[in-house]
């Protein structure tokens, strides 16, 4: 409920600000805490007014993200929501938020928590047939299924390893490499695509020494572009560090364009970089004719002129086209690195103690490591609830 509400210093009662209050009554709010909003006539007058009262009365403004924080802290949400909140506040693509949006509905955390539950069944029948085997009222067989049913939950997992990096694609942007020897229009290329002047073009060769970022919204989806220090042959330390830096780049993104011009060689030392889906630029054919560079297999060719614009309308489709079938359809969790190495983690934890039949303790350790792993995606870890599962499935003990 909105209140239309006159502020007043509490000493003196003189009036501040002719506003609106809005009460949030825990545990029902965002953090979980009792809240206030106020919402006032913003001047900075208005505002230095309002803070100096409120400080006089014990309060601090909030530090960034704690808001949030709170929430977790509260239990309101875990810690894929926090980040999907994030991300949904950073979202420059239309895909990104999306994903976000997901994210923070709790998308991730409805996975993790279902196999976060048959894991501890697991865990629970293991340790029930260790320590409980002699009580009568324990089966004999209550670890019989317990293999099949790891085993199914790693293949599960396996599923969400696979997916090509979606989630991250879309969350962080399609990696793209310019790549090729220096002077071919290297940075012409990229500010041409991005429109702006984000590279300094010169002609003495050898100037892109490091490496330069653009951010691209293609069609909802984010590609982010790397201008890369031209490939050849140099003595100057300076230039020998951009190219191996260039190269790591290269190897490490999602794609690579590899610029050519008419006085470009045939092997120069890119060719080993290159990988089918790649895309190969004839730069400058304003000047004359591409020359005929053979790509390796599977490597796309596109000729045209950065100077002009030729040809870039083929190579923005190519890339649409690219980012949109790397991000996929349909949803997707894995959105950051952190979630893949954990689940990297839990899956080979949950893997293993499928194949331990017959070890029900080294079994059980495995998946109490499954466990954690999957705990650390979403912030929460809680042996209680090993023991609650264990006691509230067999009647040990009554
Ligand atoms: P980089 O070293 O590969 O990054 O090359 P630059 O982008 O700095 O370009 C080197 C030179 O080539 C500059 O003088 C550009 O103006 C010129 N250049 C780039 N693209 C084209 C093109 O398509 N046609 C013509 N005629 N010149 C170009």
């Amino acid at each position: 409920m909105a209140h239309r509400v006159l502020l007043v210093d509490p000493e003196g009662l003189a009036p501040i600000d002719d506003g609106l209050a809005v009460v949030f009554p825990g545990p029902a709010s965002f953090t979980g805490e009792d809240v206030v909003e106020l919402h006032l006539h913003g001047s900075p007058a208005v505002l230095e007014r309002v803070f100096g009262v409120l400080s006089a009365l014990g309060l601090r403004p909030a530090g960034p993200g704690e808001f949030t924080r709170r929430a977790f802290t509260n239990g309101k949400m875990d810690l894929t929501a926090a980040e999907g909140l994030a991300d949904l506040i950073a979202a420059d693509g239309e895909a990104q938020r999306a994903q976000a949006l997901a994210q923070m509905g709790g998308a991730w955390s409805a996975v993790i928590a279902d196999w976060q539950s048959r894991l501890l069944d697991a865990l629970a029948r293991l340790e029930a047939g260790i320590d409980f085997v002699d009580e009568d009222d324990v089966p004999d067989d209550v670890t019989d299924s317990v293999p099949e049913h790891l085993a199914l939950i790693a293949r599960e997992m396996e599923r969400h390893l696979a997916d090509g990096r979606r989630g991250e694609i879309i969350r962080d942007g399609l990696r793209v490499a310019i790549v090729g020897p220096p002077n071919v229009g290297k940075s012409t290329l990229l500010n041409a695509l991005a429109g702006r002047e984000a590279v300094i073009v010169s002609d003495v060769p050898g100037t892109t020494r490091d490496i330069v970022e653009v951010r691209l919204d293609l069609d909802g989806y984010v590609v982010v572009l790397a201008d890369t220090a031209g490939q050849r042959q140099s003595d100057d330390p300076i230039e020998q560090e951009g190219v191996r830096r260039a190269r790591v780049r290269a190897a490490e993104s999602d794609l690579r364009i590899f610029v050519r011009d008419s006085a470009s060689r045939v092997g120069l030392e890119t060719e080993d970089l290159q990988r089918p889906g790649d895309i190969l630029f004839h730069n400058k054919c304003d000047l004359g004719d591409a020359p005929e560079n053979p790509p390796n297999d599977g490597v796309m060719v596109v000729a045209g002129s950065a100077l002009t614009g030729q040809g870039l309308d083929a190579l923005i489709g190519l890339l649409t086209a690219r980012v949109r079938a790397s991000a996929g359809a349909g949803s997707t969790l894995v959105t950051r690195v952190r979630h893949r190495e954990s689940l990297a983690v839990a899956h080979g934890a949950v893997l293993r103690a499928a194949a331990l039949r017959g070890a029900p303790d080294l079994a059980a350790e495995d998946v109490r490591h499954g466990l954690q792993a999957l705990a650390r995606i979403v912030g929460r870890f809680d042996v209680e609830q090993v023991l609650d599962r264990i006691f509230s499935s067999f009647c040990i003990g009554k």
